[in-house]
């Protein structure tokens, strides 16, 4: 008689919703299953595991993932051995779990932010049959070792976790914890095995990079961290968000210039661009002050690209407060924004302020900001016509497999044509034609 082995390889699909942060956990998360012995997927109809990793930065995020979450049901009815795991931020948020629970019963595990290590664990408990609910209130430093899968191009780094900032909208304290760093000599032999296993550019990730080592007592900081990084030999290119504009120091801008992998692109989120808007934020700078910022970045990186966030539509914002948010967009030049309209997230300050601005002017508002941002966009992009650029190609386009696409230092998106064997490398592209959100260009 032949044994009967379960041939079946299982399969997970890991979904990701939100920051770049967000990624880095669900990466983790996949790394931790595929230890457990589960295949990545793409395919949600044949998989023994999907793990949701969620966001609840805005009300919008939410309410996509809750939508999700519903889906799940029917393929979970069709695939009884399919296990449901939801994790990250939005489970994470104090007393929402019950609501989660009654909401989604045919979800296996709920797990925090702060326990993402515990996630093999919890696996066996609901493999075994088990409703796991796991959600620490507290981060525990020695479970913070972030696990990377192997042989990726382009890796994001945590150098950070966290924030101490309490911007009055944000809920990103609550459910992150507060701001810690991790050992410079952590990170890098992070980023030289990564490198060993052919990554060529990392992101460094911390929701404010620019208090990076602040409780260290030694008075190393993040552009000090920046100048070790350029050095890692075989690495060609290095990254790193969130820069808190009040924290942007001359050190860390004359560190770029002076770096030969530092790419110079800033992203600098100016949120609004009246001082009345920024206060009530708790950004902690005026409009004069940022501007100033950009203007010696300007003066000492000139190519260098600025992104940017922004929200309309704050409590209290007045017509003239959103033209001087208008105003910023125009002046800065940003060569690409995210713009979002205020969400109400409950437990920050900014929910009970009174002058919550009605749905239909945040609209409004926003269209008028995209519009204004999006000719901004475009003039970036075509000043970059007929010039050429270093490109790290990253693969086939999603839109035209015949073609590669890369991006710029400055992290412009650019297609061109080229062999697939050229993946992986620096080349020199010409920019062509520009579109709102793509350049074409040749090689050169
Ligand atoms: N740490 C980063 C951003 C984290 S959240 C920073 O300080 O820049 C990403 C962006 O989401 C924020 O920059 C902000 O523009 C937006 N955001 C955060 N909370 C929001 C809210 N309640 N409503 C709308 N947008 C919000
Ligand atoms: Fe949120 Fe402000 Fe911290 Fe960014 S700096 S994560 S916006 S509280």
């Amino acid at each position: 008689m032949c044994n009967t082995m379960d041939v079946h390889a299982k399969k997970v699909v890991t979904l990701v919703y939100g920051c770049q942060m967000s990624e880095r956990d669900a990466e983790t998360l996949t790394v931790i299953s595929s230890e457990q012995g589960y295949e990545r997927s793409g395919n949600l109809e044949d998989a023994d595991l999907i793990i949701i990793n969620t966001c609840c930065v805005r009300e919008s995020a939410e309410n996509k993932i809750l939508g999700k979450i519903g889906e799940l049901k029917k393929i979970k009815e069709k695939n009884p051995r399919l296990k449901i795991a939801v994790s990250g931020c939005m489970v994470q948020q104090p007393g929402v779990l019950q609501h989660l629970q009654k909401k989604a019963p045919h979800v296996d595990i709920w797990t925090g932010t702060h326990n993402i290590h515990h996630f093999a664990e919890q696996l066996v408990k609901a493999q075994a049959g088990e409703k796991v609910a796991e959600i620490w209130a507290e981060p525990d430093a020695r479970m913070e070792l972030p696990l990377a899968e192997k042989g990726k191009i382009k890796a994001n780094v945590n150098i950070m976790f966290g924030c101490d900032n309490y911007c009055t909208y944000c809920i990103v304290p609550h459910v992150r914890g507060r701001e810690r760093s991790r050992r410079p000599e952590e990170i890098m032999e992070e980023i030289r095995d990564l490198v060993a296993n052919g990554c060529r550019e990392v992101t460094l990730l911390g929701q404010n990079v620019n208090s990076y080592g602040r409780e260290f007592a030694s008075g190393y900081d993040f552009a000090d961290l920046l100048g070790e990084v350029d050095r890692i030999p075989g690495l060609y290119r290095v990254r790193f968000i969130t820069s808190h504009p009040k924290d942007l120091s001359d050190k860390l801008v004359l560190t770029i210039a002076a770096g030969k992998h530092l790419c110079e692109h800033i992203h600098l989120p100016v949120q609004a661009g009246s001082n009345d808007v920024l206060k009530r934020m708790n950004r902690k700078y005026t409009r004069e002050y940022y501007l100033d910022r950009v203007e010696f970045i300007r003066r000492v990186l000139p190519e260098c690209s600025l992104t940017t966030d922004i929200i309309v539509g704050f409590p209290g914002e007045t017509k003239a407060d959103f033209e001087q948010t208008l105003d910023m967009v125009r002046q800065v030049h940003y060569s690409q924004a995210f713009t979002f309209m205020y969400s109400k997230r409950s437990g920050t300050p900014a929910a009970i302020m009174p002058t919550q601005i009605p749905l239909d002017v945040k609209k409004r508002r926003l269209q008028q900001l995209m519009g204004v941002q999006n000719a901004e966009s475009l003039a970036w992009r075509q000043k970059m016509l007929g010039k050429t650029w270093e490109v790290l190609v990253e693969g086939p386009s999603k839109t035209n497999p015949e073609r590669m696409t890369g991006r710029t230092r400055g992290n412009e998106l650019i297609v061109f044509a080229a062999e697939e064997s050229c993946v992986g490398s620096l080349v020199q592209v010409r920019a062509l034609e520009a579109h709102s959100w793509t350049i074409f260009g040749e090689l050169v």
